[in-house]
């Protein structure tokens, strides 16, 4: 077993994987930014050789701007699937453009009890301490709710710096838990703690993948930076898919190149 950077042990596959899941943000792209050119271009070249497959909290709409839309004269574009929201909805691409496969959604009032839950926990609980420098934010939609402790603008090393050691964001998720047993609470990103339906995360989402590409899990591999305890990747491991754990895109560039030269 390989011990990757972050201390995390990677079932490195021995075989080279049929299929390839990604995380987005901290593992294909800074979090909240585009990818860079060079990240876009490992994975037009990986395209090329294997289905690949986004599984990100991030929206969908997100990912078609920041990453897919850069893809558009790729000719193995087909060969990609999309799990947005924590899989809670699956896109698939067709020769008439981007289709929604399925989709797993709130009900307003359903949306409305958690909105009131989050902000009732963080008001009784001072998670964001005295005198914050930036403001909480929450991204509501029909699939996915989305707390993001200090908004989405903050600076990336303020967003490192607020939560070292996990600490406010596993308080936060074990008091959303125990009001919210209806739901799957799990930690996002730095800052971020997602919201979906109950069984609806990253395992569903390559439960998908694998019935949609007729792979078993442990013939893929998932490249995530958040595969630690709670963490929004952590829920793959159960499945059986091969994971290596990254803490930045760079780790993740090492990988693609790794894969490039098998
Ligand atoms: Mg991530």
């Amino acid at each position: 077993m390989i011990m990757s950077t972050d201390g995390l042990p990677d079932t490195s596959p021995t075989a080279t994987p049929w299929a390839v899941a990604f995380d987005l943000d901290d593992t294909l792209a800074e979090s909240f930014q585009p990818p860079s050119d060079e990240m876009m271009h490992r994975l037009s070249a990986l395209l090329k050789q294997l289905p690949l497959a986004i599984v990100s909290g991030a929206k969908f709409e997100r990912i078609k701007s920041e990453v897919l839309d850069r893809l558009v004269d790729e000719p193995h574009i087909s060969n990609l699937f999309i799990l947005a929201d924590n899989a809670a909805q699956g896109y698939t691409y067709s020769d008439t453009g981007w289709k929604l496969a399925y989709t797993n959604e709130f009900t307003l009032a359903e949306q409305t009890h958690i909105e009131t839950i989050i902000r009732d926990i963080v008001a009784e609980n001072d998670i964001l301490g005295p005198n914050p420098k930036y403001q909480p934010e929450l991204l509501k939609d029909p699939t996915q709710l989305r707390y993001a402790a200090l908004g989405l603008d903050a600076l990336e090393d303020d967003k490192k710096n607020w939560d070292p050691d996990m600490s406010k964001r596993r308080k936060l998720q074990k008091l959303l838990h125990a009001r919210l047993p209806e739901c799957e609470v799990s930690i996002g990103g730095k800052t971020t703690i997602d919201i979906t339906r109950k069984g609806i995360n990253k395992a569903f989402g390559i439960k998908w993948l694998s019935e949609r590409l007729g792979f078993a899990p442990s013939e893929m591999l998932y490249i995530g930076d958040a595969l630690y305890e709670g963490g929004n990747d952590a829920v793959v491991i159960p499945t059986g898919i091969q994971t290596r754990s990254v803490t930045s895109p760079s780790d993740t560039a090492k990988i693609i190149d790794e894969l490039l030269a098998r």
